[in-house]
């Protein structure tokens, strides 16, 4: 490992850091993937957008990043937490090369320090000169200043790339959580289900059953106390499914007011009745309207279950859920199908 590809692998960050900060751009981690990938130059699409935004803007206004980093780096969450983690790797290794090289230096110089002394001897035993005593002060004064300045070089790379270090540990863990999670409700998001479903049907997928919930009138419940309020019926909910996971069972936020939950190994009638506890959980919500002082309740969802059977695909599998689903809006809502 060389310094040069040391230096190579934390070009990315040097590079968008500063930029970063030349368009005073807030250090999140959403910012943080989308100038990484934008200093990458790995999607041109993405560096011409952005550069006519900078152009015409001066800065780079927080909603158009989110809408580029939604359309360009999303997807790419994964890779670049990836190349992050290789970055960290890399790092770690061209600092194992400083410490061998420092040894290295720290070795010479101890081999110069044992003929120094040797020379010591030679001095007592053959009557050197003072001149030729005062050279051999210098020489050794000359690598004690180069092993000094050796020592103190390496001593704050060390810390420099401790700190960098630190915050692309940092770094890495946020960008996880961003690909992983929906920042709303903290429940796994679409991109974790399609991946985590897709695995399972690959794997014994026998009593795998999956649940689909969608809250009931939710847009009227919007318009009559307001979007906020709406977002907090979406946390509180995310919040009561967390709990609610057991046995390997896994909730996701599936799409603006639906969630999906997969149970691996469960079969329907144990399905159907998580469907129904979650059904009570959230029918027995309230939350406090703070423009009103007032409780609000009647808040309440409607659920379709289905297992995996052999011969479904994963389409089959999902719309037999969401027909369900739709089949309990259907009969009145506030239920879980089948029955
Ligand atoms: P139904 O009982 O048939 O499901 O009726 P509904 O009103 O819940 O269904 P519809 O699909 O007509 O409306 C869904 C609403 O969910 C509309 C949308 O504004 C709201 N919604 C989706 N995502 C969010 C969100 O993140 N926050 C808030 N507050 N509302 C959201
Ligand atoms: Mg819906
Ligand atoms: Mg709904």
């Amino acid at each position: 490992m060389s310094k040069s590809l040391f230096t190579e692998s934390t070009k990315n960050l040097k590079k968008a850091v500063p930029l970063m900060m030349q368009y005073k751009v807030p250090t999140t981690p959403l910012n943080y993937a989308l100038w990484y990938t934008y200093v990458s130059n790995e999607i041109p699409e993405l560096t011409e957008e952005l550069d006519n935004l900078l152009e015409f803007h001066k800065v780079c206004p927080p909603v158009q990043a989110e809408s580029l980093y939604r359309t360009f780096v999303a997807d790419k969450a994964e890779s670049s937490t990836w190349k992050l983690r290789n970055d960290i790797e890399k790092m770690l290794i061209g600092l194992t090369q400083s410490i061998k090289d420092t040894s290295e230096d720290a070795n010479k110089f101890k081999s110069t320090l044992d003929k120094t002394f040797s020379d010591l001897h030679r001095v007592q035993d053959e009557g050197w000169s003072i001149e030729e005593l005062m050279g051999l002060f210098r020489e050794l004064e000359g690598n004690s200043k180069k092993i000094h300045n050796a020592t103190n070089f390496f001593s704050s790379s060390l810390n420099k790339a401790q700190q960098e270090i630190e915050s692309l540990k940092t770094q890495l863990q946020e960008s996880q959580q961003l690909a992983l999670y929906d920042s709303l409700t903290g429940l796994l998001n679409r991109h974790s289900f399609d991946t985590e479903l897709s695995a399972l049907l690959q794997s014994d997928n026998s009593g795998l059953c999956l649940i689909l919930g969608d809250i009931d009138h939710f847009k009227k419940f919007n318009d009559q106390y307001g979007h906020l309020l709406g977002d907090q019926v979406l946390r509180a909910v995310g919040r009561r499914l967390i709990e609610s996971d057991r046995d390997g069972s896994k909730s996701y936020r599936f799409g603006g007011e639906e969630f999906a939950i997969l149970l691996p190994k469960s079969g329907l009638r144990r399905a159907r009745q998580f469907a129904e506890a979650v059904r009570v959980k959230i029918e027995k919500l309230t939350l406090r309207d703070k423009r009103s002082a007032n409780l609000v309740g009647n808040i309440s969802a409607s659920f379709g279950v289905s297992e995996f059977t052999p011969g479904d695909t994963l389409t089959t599998f999902i719309a037999r859920a969401d027909e369900l689903l739709y089949k309990a809006k259907r009969l009145g809502r506030n239920r879980v199908m089948p029955p």
